[in-house]
């Protein structure tokens, strides 16, 4: 089955009992056993539900993986991933990293005793001066945010295996439709559903998809014991966004090059983030790693402050200003006060980071509209 089949199909066959073509919501919290032990797959719904069950076996075929395990958010899936670990184990995270993610990591988990080092991804002997004998995981994600680097996930993934060390790719940014770091041969692939997979921001959540089955059955014991869970309704509307997927992101990534290639000649516009520019410095690994360059891109003005930022965002009406990305509709934000306020100044700034950082997430509206809104805002 190719991509677009598999959106629609993967795991989705009509329901038993009554032919519904789309997976009934499950709005329930158990399961009625026939005898003690004796059930029909399903328990107590923290467990699993079969409206979550639809869900992780379509994401598993579209990350092409065995298995997928779904919870409550982006970061509750990243949460039962960083559990596995144990005092003194060391972790190896790329440096320009969402800002939750980076919180979770250096407020949630080192004051527990994991260790944590941030390194640039995209020269791999970074990575391998970081690698100590504690290492037990990588943790990429790519194209970063808000800088929209790619780093090159099959090298990093065959360094990683011949030192034992696990390897997990925040997907979030591409989707699989755009990339499939499985078959790229990392162990686990995560998401936040909650931006392109749901697509339409009306729902918040997370997946874990592996092949390994020693890795699935640690998340899915996450699952039961810590419950950061999804509730089916939530399962359904993930569900419903990925069967257009595909047609949303073909059209999201056309708007994008038209608004890269605009952007790029226009007079108040510093640097401008897009892997499918020639003058990205990536660009070639994003051809080779990517179906597409995607529909997230950043760019700094040259007047290079906060306020000016604040001032252009503040003009735009289609690009609605508010953190998230991955929807139907164009977004816009200033990652340095919004999403990764939470990462120290001189963290951000070494990080290339500018003050007038904008990141646009464009979505599937008439791309001649998106250019005169951000025209009209210049
Ligand atoms: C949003 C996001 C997360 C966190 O996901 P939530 O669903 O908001 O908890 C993690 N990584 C990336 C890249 C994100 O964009």
């Amino acid at each position: 089955m190719k991509f677009n089949t598999k959106a629609i199909h993967a795991g989705q066959a009509p329901e038993k009992t009554s032919g519904a073509v789309m997976p009934p919501v499950f709005q329930t919290s158990t399961f009625a056993q026939e005898a003690p032990g004796k059930h029909q797959g399903y328990d107590y719904a923290r467990g699993g539900n079969p409206t979550r069950t639809a869900l992780e076996k379509l994401i598993a075929g579209l990350e092409e993986a065995d298995e997928c395990a779904c919870f409550s958010s982006g970061v509750g899936a990243m949460d039962a991933i960083l559990k596995m670990f144990r005092p003194g184990d060391h972790v190896i995270a790329i440096n320009d990293l969402y800002g939750g993610s980076y919180r979770l990591f250096k407020q949630v988990f080192e004051p527990f005793g994991i260790q944590f080092s941030f390194v640039d991804m995209t020269d791999l002997d970074e990575i391998r001066k970081a690698i100590t004998d504690s290492t037990k995981l990588i943790w990429i994600e790519t194209p970063t945010n808000p800088l929209l680097r790619i780093v090159d996930i099959e090298a990093i993934a065959t360094l990683a295996r011949e030192h034992d060390i696990l390897t997990a790719v925040d997907n979030t940014f591409a989707s699989p439709y755009l990339q499939q770091p499985l078959r790229l041969g990392v162990d686990m692939v995560m998401h936040s559903t909650t931006k392109y997979l749901g697509g339409h921001s009306d729902v918040i959540g997370g997946a874990v998809a592996t092949s390994d089955p020693e890795l699935i059955e640690k998340l899915r014991f996450q699952v039961k014991s810590s419950g950061a869970v999804p509730g089916p309704m939530d399962c359904y509307l993930t569900l419903r966004g990925i069967k257009t997927l595909a047609v949303r992101m073909e059209r999201a990534v056309q708007n994008t090059a038209i608004i890269a290639d605009y952007l790029v000649g226009h007079d108040k516009v510093g640097q401008v983030n897009y892997p499918g520019l020639e003058s990205h410095p990536q660009h070639e690994l994003a051809e080779r790693q990517m179906s597409a360059p995607g529909a997230m891109i950043s760019f700094s003005l040259k007047e290079d402050t906060q306020e000016s930022a604040h001032k252009f965002m503040s003009r735009t009406r289609y690009f609605t200003l508010a953190e998230s990305l991955g929807g139907v509709e164009s977004l816009i934000s200033h990652p340095s006060s919004m999403t990764h306020g939470a990462i120290p100044e001189e963290v951000r700034v070494k990080a290339g980071l500018k003050n007038s950082l904008i990141r646009l997430s464009v979505g599937i509206e008439d791309a001649d509209d998106l250019v005169a809104d951000l025209e009209q805002a210049f």
